[in-house]
């Protein structure tokens, strides 16, 4: 069996030395256990980075033939970087893993023997999250379990380490969205599948690649890609505000005709209109959400382009 790394690198020069040395060393014991075969190899996706990332991983493929590299033309993000690897790789089975070495890479060995007993893809989960903040902790399980409440089939705290088959890979390249949401997407795909528990560690060296901003951006994603409940809600608040209304219009018939103090309401005449308004605008703004993705999908814009190549013989 012929395996591929893919892992995607975003301004990774502080820690991709030490990255490169682990993971050779990984393949050739590997390899030398006979559980995967000669030619397999670790794909590098520099994910147009403005540090010395790419010339780390040009030099490596030179120095070392189970080595290469992928450069796209200018950053896309960490999912479509994922992507563009995994469609380009070769290999009957591919792992994808950061390159920050916080996901144990000894959990190969455990996803290749699952490959191995049949399955298709393989969930890297990881046990515990004492290596996150507070914070991080409690907004990311929210945020599984959200999710889960609103229909989308997601692998509790996966994040992308996995291994998948060929089978799976050309499986997944049929999918056109541009809006791409990998945990959504696999398990989308069916086949046998199976989990492999690991422990995640710090990051090794460098910062995070995530900032709160790009994280929400991307939490929002998974949401507005996957469920139409954000839409559905909407129907749900305009009918409690309908029968709200029913029982307003109710109360003034009664003020008109049962008693005397019918004194022209400004307030009541003020207060929802204010507040019908601002909800008509929320209720707006969300299926504008909802457009803007169909927008994107409909013009089927090419995902990446591959700059240069290294390591790669042919
Ligand atoms: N990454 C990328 N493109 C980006 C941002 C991140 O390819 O625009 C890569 C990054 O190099 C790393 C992985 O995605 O290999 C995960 O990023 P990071 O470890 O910073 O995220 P965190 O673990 O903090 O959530
Ligand atoms: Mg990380």
């Amino acid at each position: 069996m012929k395996l591929a790394i893919v892992i995607p690198c975003y301004n990774e020069e502080a820690v991709l030395p030490e990255a490169i040395k682990r993971l050779d060393a990984l393949l050739v014991e590997m390899v030398g256990a006979e559980s995967i075969a000669e030619g397999s190899h670790v794909l590098f996706v520099d994910d147009g980075s403005k540090d010395k990332t790419w010339s780390i991983i040009e030099q490596a493929t030179v120095e070392n033939p189970s080595i290469k590299g992928i450069k796209l033309s200018r950053n896309r993000g960490h999912q479509t970087a994922l992507v563009a690897g995994l469609l380009s790789a070769e290999g009957d089975a591919i792992i994808s893993v950061d390159a920050d070495l916080q996901d144990d890479l000894n959990a190969m060995v455990q996803m290749i023997s699952a490959y191995r007993a049949g399955a298709d893809i393989v969930y890297g989960v990881r046990k515990r999250r004492d290596t996150d903040t507070y914070f991080k902790r409690f907004t990311a399980e929210g945020y599984y379990r959200l999710l889960d409440s609103l229909g989308v089939e997601i692998v509790f705290n996966h994040a992308d380490y996995r291994l998948l088959s060929r089978r799976a890979i050309e499986s997944l390249r049929k999918f056109e969205e541009s809006n791409l949401f990998l945990r959504g997407i696999i398990p989308q795909l069916g086949f046998p599948s199976a989990i492999v528990y690991y422990d995640r560690a710090e990051r090794f060296a460098g910062e995070s690649k995530y900032p709160l901003k790009k994280m929400l951006a991307f939490a929002w994603q998974g949401i507005t890609s996957f469920s139409a409940a954000p839409l559905r809600a909407i129907t749900g608040i305009g009918l409690l505000f309908s029968l709200g209304s029913f029982m307003v219009a109710a109360w003034a018939l009664w003020i008109r005709f049962f008693s005397d103090s019918a004194v022209p309401g400004w307030t009541s005449t003020v207060v929802p209109m204010y507040f019908l308004g601002g909800v008509q605008l929320l209720c707006i703004g969300i299926i504008g959400e909802y457009l803007a993705k169909i927008y994107l999908e409909v013009k089927r814009r090419p995902h990446f382009f591959v700059e240069k190549t290294a390591g790669q013989e042919k």
